[in-house]
């Protein structure tokens, strides 16, 4: 429990800051504590990051690929149980042919399977050098996972001293260990998902990334825009009101504590509190240069960034390329075993008979995009689009080298890191938001002790990215403004 925030919070009135999972996550748990809950979302539409967007009548992923962790006993499905979402509604389990992802490196190819027995075998198999380091790996793995499932997961978030261990970098626990390159290579993985270098990772991370999609492995059946519009619908079902298509301008103070926040419109909202589910560099803009100490500013603004992406939505030929129901990841590493590019690859049922939806996804950086920063979506001119037709047909091609010469391919759209910045507001394009490596670990922690009474963090910036990360960091930021006791009684039955 941080200083300022070790009163609940007095008073009615939340405003959350931003609409995307963690926002609207944050909203549905206050509005279930009977507060009056405004959120205020820039875009015209709720969702931020997990909203997917149609072209030429396919609908195309931003942020929502694939969930792990959904199963009633599970950390994420517990949470959609509190939030009151049908998880069967919107997702439908991955991993009926035994495959999650498939890790193509260019020696060997490794199959991630549903459950963390079989993924130690498979691991056994792959890596027969390493059953030593592989009994100390799945032993703390496993310990994770156990303590997944408890409620004290949800419970006992603020104590970063429950065991450091967890907090040292997989890289450095991996050589202490001496593993091979291959097992180096397979366990970097998770670590991408997060937008992390396996060296830098903390175990915790990523044990967390790799037990939630090992306990189970989920997918959209539809749509991320119709998971979005659920989450707004069951926001508004409990009363809360959402405010589309406005920006949040200023978080006003009053004698250190949030007062109300003032919109583009000129508006005003009282406010008791406010949950920011929003970049930090984002907030910093919206508060009084006087409200933070210069060398916390000055912290928060230089806090390294996870990557952008680019990402390539393609229409193919449905006959010829027919959807595949695991993830594809192209991978290559050096001769330590570090990644030193990756790929990641869907192809999922188109919206007609006639043609499949391949997804691309890779890492881009923002400096490559830089000199269209003053730019904006839809008007960056003939030079951008040109340099993302060229990257993406580079990607595609190297697509063929896995699917085959891609038939009847139609290029639907290319997302850079420079819309995905202009989507959600993350600086740099930055898909993770901050980067959650041990070696950035103690600047992060300051994030959850804002100084302000009551204004708090929420979504993949205050805890962990991802949907379970960004969900869990909302908890998170619930539990801190009515305080541990009342968090404790409303929620331990579910969690
Ligand atoms: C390409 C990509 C693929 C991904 N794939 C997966 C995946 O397969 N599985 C998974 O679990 N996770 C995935 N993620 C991560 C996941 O999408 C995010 O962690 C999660 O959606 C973040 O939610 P959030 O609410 O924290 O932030 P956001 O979705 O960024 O929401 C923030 C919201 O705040 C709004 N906002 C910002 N500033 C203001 C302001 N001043 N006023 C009002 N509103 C404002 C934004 O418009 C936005 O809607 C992926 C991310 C990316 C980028």
């Amino acid at each position: 429990m941080t200083p300022f925030m070790r009163h609940p919070i007095e008073g009615k009135n939340i405003v959350v800051i931003g609409a995307g999972a963690g926002g609207l996550s944050a909203g549905i748990l206050l509005s279930l504590l009977d507060y009056r809950v405004t959120i205020v979302e820039k875009n015209r539409a709720p969702g931020g990051l997990m909203r997917s967007y149609a072209r030429r009548g396919i609908d195309c992923p931003v942020g929502v690929h694939y969930v792990g962790g959904l199963s009633p006993s599970e950390p994420l499905g517990k949470m959609f149980d509190v939030l009151g979402i049908d998880v069967a509604d919107l997702f439908y389990r991955m991993g009926d042919n035994g495959v999650i992802d498939r890790y193509i490196f260019d020696d060997f190819v490794f199959d991630l399977p549903a459950g963390i027995d079989e993924y130690e075998k498979r691991l056994r198999a792959a890596c027969p050098a390493d059953a030593g380091a592989l009994d100390v790996i799945m032993k703390n793995l496993r310990r994770i996972a156990g303590q997944m499932k408890e409620p004290s997961f949800f419970f006992k978030q603020g104590d970063p001293f429950q065991n450091l261990d967890h907090f040292r970098p997989m890289g450095e626990l991996l050589n202490d260990l001496a593993v091979s390159p291959r097992l180096r290579a397979i366990l970097a993985v998770p670590c991408q998902l997060i937008g992390v270098e396996l060296a830098d990772c903390p175990v915790i991370f990523h044990h967390m990334v790799a037990a939630g999609y090992l306990f189970s492995s989920w997918r959209l059946k539809d749509s991320g825009a119709r998971m979005a519009d659920v989450f707004a619908s069951r926001f508004a079902e409990l009363g809360g009101r959402l405010m589309l298509n406005q920006s949040v301008r200023k978080i006003n103070l009053e004698k250190g504590s949030v007062a109300s926040i003032s919109l583009d419109t000129g508006e005003d909202l009282p406010a008791d509190a406010a949950v920011a589910a929003i970049h930090p560099k984002t907030i910093l803009g919206l508060l009084p240069e006087s409200a933070l100490r210069a060398s916390l500013r000055q912290r928060i603004l230089a806090l390294e960034e996870t990557e952008g992406v680019i990402g390539v939505q393609a229409s193919v030929d449905a006959a010829a390329h027919a959807a595949i129901h695991h993830n594809i990841y192209r991978l290559h590493h050096n001769a330590d075993g570090f990644i030193e590019d990756g790929v990641f690859y869907q192809i999922r049922r188109g919206n007609d008979q006639q043609s499949n939806l391949l997804s691309i996804i890779t890492r881009s950086r923002y400096s490559d995009w830089r000199r269209w920063e003053k730019t904006l979506t839809g008007k960056r001119g003939v030079a951008y689009n040109e340099q993302k037709l060229m990257m993406a047909y580079s990607l595609l091609k190297k697509a063929e080298a896995i699917f085959g010469p891609l038939q009847n391919l139609q290029i639907l759209d290319v997302f850079t890191p420079l819309t995905l910045r202009d989507w959600v507001n993350c600086p740099e394009g930055s898909c993770y938001g901050v980067l959650r490596s041990a070696g950035q670990l103690l600047k992060i922690a300051s994030l959850n002790n804002l100084p302000i009474r009551g204004l708090c963090l929420a979504g993949q910036n205050a805890m962990a990215p991802g949907l379970l990360g960004s969900i869990l960091g909302s908890f998170n930021a619930v539990r801190q403004l009515i305080g541990d006791g009342r968090f404790v009684g409303e929620f331990h039955r579910q969690l």
